[in-house]
């Protein structure tokens, strides 16, 4: 018998009657005779509220007991999801993090998946019951309670498709898929019917919201597909799977902002053989994660060295930026109000002029590129954070992605 693992975010579990739906559609997967595992984020904005209230008793609270209490609301929707399927009468059971043996590093906040242990969710499943899972959270070995990130139920999803070998895994969320653009911003973006693993996994590095560029990695691994729908009609939303011949086609498939970012500068550190390596470390050690790195070597014997990093993690980074800078000597800048545009699309590694394109498209709009990265598949450029908006919908028209004239 086929398994599928549903996840419902926290809008789709967000009232009473909103859980029932998601059971109705629990419940419709299960009559067309599949065993259904599924996975579920805390109700609306519930984990928010507790991040404030939380910073409401202590303005910087410790990880593990924050963890302890953002787990909570995943626990929350479980059980009432259990409830409503034992209500419209099928047999359900709810499990947390750590009773199906999910187990993460003792990274509080921000935890890895190790391994799960799918025994118990076979048993369960063998007995023809659903088993409703919280997602966003594991355990340590040691025993604490710890959390995958903000969107992590994503992780959890994709991470049980991939133990249970699941047919889909079904991500049930508040928008119709994967857009080329996000459409708050971009009226005319279009929703994508199909893009590979590595575009999405581009993507979502670079700002696509729906989905953790980790969750997308773990499901390349195990070609596990992802199927992202909307929660509130039955309509196909965008499939998420191995890349096909037919997608080199499509030179372009979608673009996203990352907007509050910061520029780090470190200026005249030693340029010897190993300072890099010693900064990136320490950064690296803190799990805050860097992006476009320059480095520009002097005539003195000395670099500059500059990346840029979410703003929310300026606080955690200072205090290492000043270890290292009273070892290394140099000085340290933080421009803040950054912002990141960037193209993805697997057809650009055949297709030459998709960088000249998206330049001269900025530059149409009067919009300045103050630095420029690149991977096989992706062109990023940093602009100012005011010009954000104007960068994305001057580069999804430069690239034909709207409504009315599909790439
Ligand atoms: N409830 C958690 C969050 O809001 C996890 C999730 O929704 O995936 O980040
Ligand atoms: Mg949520």
């Amino acid at each position: 018998m086929g398994i599928v693992v549903q996840k419902f975010g926290g809008t789709s579990v967000a009232t009473p009657r909103k859980i029932h739906d998601a059971a109705r559609k629990v419940i419709a997967a299960k009559l067309a005779g599949k065993q259904v595992v599924v996975v579920v984020s805390a109700m609306g904005h519930t984990t928010d509220d507790l991040i404030n209230l939380a910073h409401g008793v202590c303005p910087n609270p410790p990880k593990r007991e924050l963890d302890q209490l953002l787990a909570t609301g995943e626990q929350v929707t479980i059980a009432l999801i259990a409830m409503a399927l034992h209500a419209q009468g099928h047999e359900a059971i709810s499990l947390t993090g750590g009773q199906i043996g999910l187990l993460t590093d003792s990274a509080h906040s921000k935890a890895r998946i190790r391994e799960i242990d799918k025994r118990r969710i076979q048993k369960e499943l063998a007995t023809g019951r659903i088993v409703i899972v919280a997602g966003f959270q594991g355990i340590t070995e040691k025993g604490d309670i710890t959390t995958l990130g903000r969107g992590g139920s994503n992780a959890t999803l994709v991470a049980l498709g991939a133990v249970l070998k699941a047919e889909v895994c079904e991500n049930y969320t508040d928008v119709d898929g994967i857009f080329t653009a996000d459409p708050r911003i971009v009226s005319d973006a279009r929703k994508i019917d199909r893009i590979s693993y590595d575009e999405m996994m581009e993507l979502s590095s670079v700002g696509a919201g729906v989905l953790q560029t980790r969750a997308v990695e773990f499901a390349r691994k195990y070609n596990v597909p992802i199927h992202v729908r909307n929660s509130a009609h039955e309509g196909p939303g965008t499939w998420i799977v191995a890349e096909t011949q037919a997608m080199e086609h499509i030179v372009v498939s979608g673009c996203a902002l990352k907007k509050d970012l910061t520029r780090v500068t470190l200026k005249n550190v030693p340029d010897r053989p190993g300072i890099v390596a010693r900064i990136f470390t320490a950064v690296a050690d803190e799990k805050i994660i860097v992006d476009d790195i320059i480095q520009n070597v002097l005539d003195d014997r000395t670099a500059n060295i500059s990346f840029t990093v979410e703003y929310g993690d300026v606080a955690d980074l200072q205090p290492v930026i000043e270890r290292l800078l009273a070892e290394l000597g140099g000085s340290a800048t933080y421009e803040k109000d950054l912002a990141r545009v960037s193209v993805v699309g697997v057809g650009m590694k055949q297709q030459t002029g998709v960088a000249g394109a998206m330049f001269r498209a900025l530059a149409d709009a009067k919009i300045n590129i103050q630095n420029i990265s690149t991977s096989e598949i992706r062109i990023s450029c940093i602009v100012a954070r005011k010009d954000a908006e104007k960068a994305l919908r001057a580069v999804h028209a430069a690239f034909n992605l709207g409504k009315k004239s599909p790439a």
